[in-house]
């Protein structure tokens, strides 16, 4: 079954799927993304992910041209007719076309894209055994600069440090922000387990407030586990019992080594495989 991209009202194939070197998506990263997958055929979180489009739209001075529900019914029938199971949907609003000139007034029509995809994950064996992950050099923006808050189309510093992890051999990086403190991953939150608290920095702190990062505190929360949003250095991950990662297409992926240093036994701890399960639980029955 081939991937289905709806451009603004209209279904694609992939070879037909093209926007104008014109848009201001593409000449300056004007836009502004989501990444969805769906389980059983049902889009995971739907409302939070659009949601949290149009805040990433808001803060860009950016409007969705498509309606919240308009959104909702589009992304639900995409994936209806691509009939992937397991489906990964992006959904990109950019600037739309302009000229070659920097001011975003020139952009008179935004344009929505939404692609579905096959979901890609993580092999097994690499979740089972857990990820070998290096801080990165490349830090995060600066929060007043462009927020971490905004799914914007201004992935470079996240691709540039995950570019350093792949030459460092590493499966995944942190990445810190401008005063050293721990940010997130290159596409995921991070989460720590110290003495039975389970540790993640706060939104404020600059990161990507994560939906499956949310799931994730709901979820233990319902456990009984505590939880603290808290600022972090490397320090705590170091000496953290357990550290994971948490993401739409990776779900909860544990690590088990940080800069060379084992995490814990060096093997997905007992906090993180009990989160693992409550999220399986949700998100597949059983
Ligand atoms: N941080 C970054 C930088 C991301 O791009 C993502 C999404 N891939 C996440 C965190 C995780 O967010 P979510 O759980 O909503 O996928």
């Amino acid at each position: 079954m081939p991937p289905l991209v709806w451009i603004n009202g209209t279904i694609h194939p992939p070879e037909t799927a093209t926007v104008s070197v014109f848009d201001h998506g593409l000449l300056y990263g004007d836009g502004v993304f989501e990444g969805m997958r769906t389980y059983g055929g049902k889009v995971f979180r739907l409302e939070a992910h659009l949601r949290r489009l149009e805040a990433s739209a808001k803060a860009i001075a950016l409007e969705v041209p498509v309606p919240f529900d308009d959104l909702v019914t589009v992304t639900n029938d995409l994936v209806h007719r691509t009939g992937f199971a397991d489906a990964y949907l992006r959904h990109i609003v950019t600037r739309g076309v302009g000229d070659l000139g920097i001011d975003p007034r020139r952009c008179t029509s935004p344009s929505v894209i939404i692609i579905c995809d096959e979901l890609k994950m993580f092999p097994a064996e690499k979740l089972a055994a857990g990820l070998r992950v290096v801080t990165a050099g490349t830090p995060m923006p600066h929060r007043e600069a462009l927020s971490p808050r905004v799914k914007s189309l201004n992935y470079l510093p996240h691709v540039l440090a995950k570019h350093e992890g792949g030459t460092a051999g590493a499966d995944e990086v942190l990445m810190l922000d401008s005063s050293g403190h721990v940010a997130e991953g290159s596409g995921q939150n991070l989460f720590i387990v110290t003495e039975g608290v389970v540790r993640t920095p706060p939104p404020s702190a600059g990161i990507l407030k994560g939906v499956t990062r949310d799931v994730v505190i709901e979820l233990a929360g319902r456990e009984g586990v505590p939880v603290r949003e808290e600022l972090l250095n490397r320090y705590d991950v170091y000496t953290a019992d357990e550290v994971f990662l948490t993401g739409t297409a990776s779900e909860i992926v544990p690590v088990r080594e940080v800069d060379a240093r084992a995490i814990g036994a060096g093997c997905p701890g007992p906090v993180t495989q009990r989160l693992m399960a409550g999220f399986r639980r949700l998100t597949r029955g059983g």
